[in-house]
């Protein structure tokens, strides 16, 4: 908290001392923004002090979170996902540059070990013992998962439609979980009045102004692995709003501490069956609940706590907001995975569903480049892959029926090693 001056309320602009998570006069709709020191976090994190770091993982940004310089860390790692080229993918999508940041491969699996890292270290340091969250899965089982690593108790509302894998997952962290019989919104305020009532540290992101600030460091890495030249377009999917507010508060504060020259534009994907954020981008009126509809779990959200947050840091951006159907989510899986070998869930999928759509419709030019965040790894909805991809061939164990798959498979001419070795 060295660089913590105060937290800001997105609606009435009030700033209030760090003690609070939602604004004292707005009540729960005031989301809160941590305020930074930046003049004195700028005179310490320059390019070269950042350069010489040993730390792999997000705590290499420590300046920039609202953690204590001595407070106990998660030992699972954070962050340090990789950011990797994908030519093939750029051309069937329409777009001259493409980039995967694969946060997929964070310790429980999801972009959400950003947030709940920083989450429970904020619990340990209100010295509580137990941290609870509502969640469709990933905030789930990665709150569960780092509640472990730091020794901490945790308490996880699932909605009745959480994909098993997930559910599964959290089991085996240990968490105590309770399967509410109802929807994500019902999930949510029960996790509320237990909060309030047990006084468990509460991690729901949409309300804990904390959590916002570990997912910026996506939108920090991306950055300092492009050796501070960011892409035109960053496109995130959309379902509370807290990832795309905290990928471009990554940007904003670079900027404004000197460390890159320009800001990209912020691409926000949501599912067209759960989509009450883009309507508010495009109308200018306020948050509409609606009951959503998608297969994209991680993203079907109908009452997104953070949808201001998000429209204002979309617009700031001077970027766009876009819908994509189930069906174009179920072709970005079966693609990426063929074209860039990343197995990403349907949440994820989204986002380059989303660039291909934004191509196609040239709000995102052909010469443009563009970095998708895969927000996270496939394995944990394994039903929605297998309905992208169907089922493997089946053969009896003496073979019969092999060559005339291979033949249709186009896989039965005599293999040759190939001339050049592949491009790296
Ligand atoms: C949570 C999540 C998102 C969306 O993040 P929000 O902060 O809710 O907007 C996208 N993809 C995956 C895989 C997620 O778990
Ligand atoms: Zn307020």
């Amino acid at each position: 908290m060295e660089f913590v001056t105060g937290l800001k309320c997105v609606f009435c602009d009030g700033v209030y001392p760090p003690r609070y998570h939602t604004c004292p006069r707005c009540g729960i709709q005031g989301i809160l923004d941590v305020q930074f020191d930046y003049p004195s976090i700028a005179r310490r994190l320059t390019r070269r002090v950042l350069a010489a770091r040993r730390e792999p993982s997000h705590w290499r940004y420590r300046e920039l979170l609202p953690i204590r310089a001595d407070s106990p860390l998660p030992l699972l790692t954070v962050g340090g996902t990789p950011l990797m080229l994908a030519p093939t993918l750029a051309r069937h999508i329409g777009i001259q540059t493409l980039y995967l940041k694969d946060d997929g491969r964070n310790a429980t699996g999801s972009m959400k070990d950003r947030a709940s890292s920083v989450g429970v270290v904020k619990a340990r340091e209100a010295r509580r013992k137990i941290i609870a969250c509502a969640s469709t899965g990933n905030a789930a089982s990665s709150c569960a998962g780092m509640a472990v690593s730091l020794g901490l108790k945790s308490v996880i509302f699932v909605p009745e439609r959480a994909p098993e894998p997930k559910v599964t997952q959290l089991l085996i962290f240990g968490a105590t979980v309770l399967r509410v019989l109802g929807s994500y919104e019902q999930a949510f305020q029960l996790c509320q009045q237990a909060c309030e009532k047990w006084r468990w540290y509460n991690r729901n992101s949409g309300i804990n102004p904390y959590l916002v600030e570990g997912k910026k460091t996506a939108g920090l890495e991306i950055a300092e692995q492009l050796a501070w030249e960011v892409p035109d377009w960053v496109a995130v999917s959309v379902g509370d709003g807290c990832t795309i507010a905290g990928v471009w508060k990554a940007f904003r504060e670079l900027k404004t501490l000197g460390l890159i020259q320009r800001t990209p534009r912020l691409l926000g994907v949501q599912a067209e069956g759960a989509a009450p954020v883009t309507a508010c981008f495009h109308s200018g009126e306020p948050l509409q609940a609606i009951e959503p509809r998608t297969l994209a779990d991680s993203i079907a959200v109908g009452v997104p706590r953070n949808w201001k947050k998000a429209v204002l840091a979309v617009r700031e951006s001077r970027g766009a907001m876009i819908n994509v159907s189930d069906s174009e989510i179920i072709d970005a899986m079966r693609y990426t995975g063929r074209l860039a070998g990343i197995f990403a869930e349907p949440a994820a999928a989204a986002a380059v569903a989303g660039l291909r759509r934004a191509a196609q419709e040239g709000m995102v030019a052909r010469r443009a480049s563009a970095v998708a965040i895969i927000t996270g790894n496939g394995l944990k909805d394994v039903r929605s892959a297998k309905s992208a991809v169907g089922g493997p061939f089946e053969i009896p164990p003496d073979g019969a029926g092999l060559d005339d798959i291979l033949t249709e498979q186009e896989l039965s001419a005599p293999c040759r090693a190939p001339s050049s070795p592949a491009p790296r």
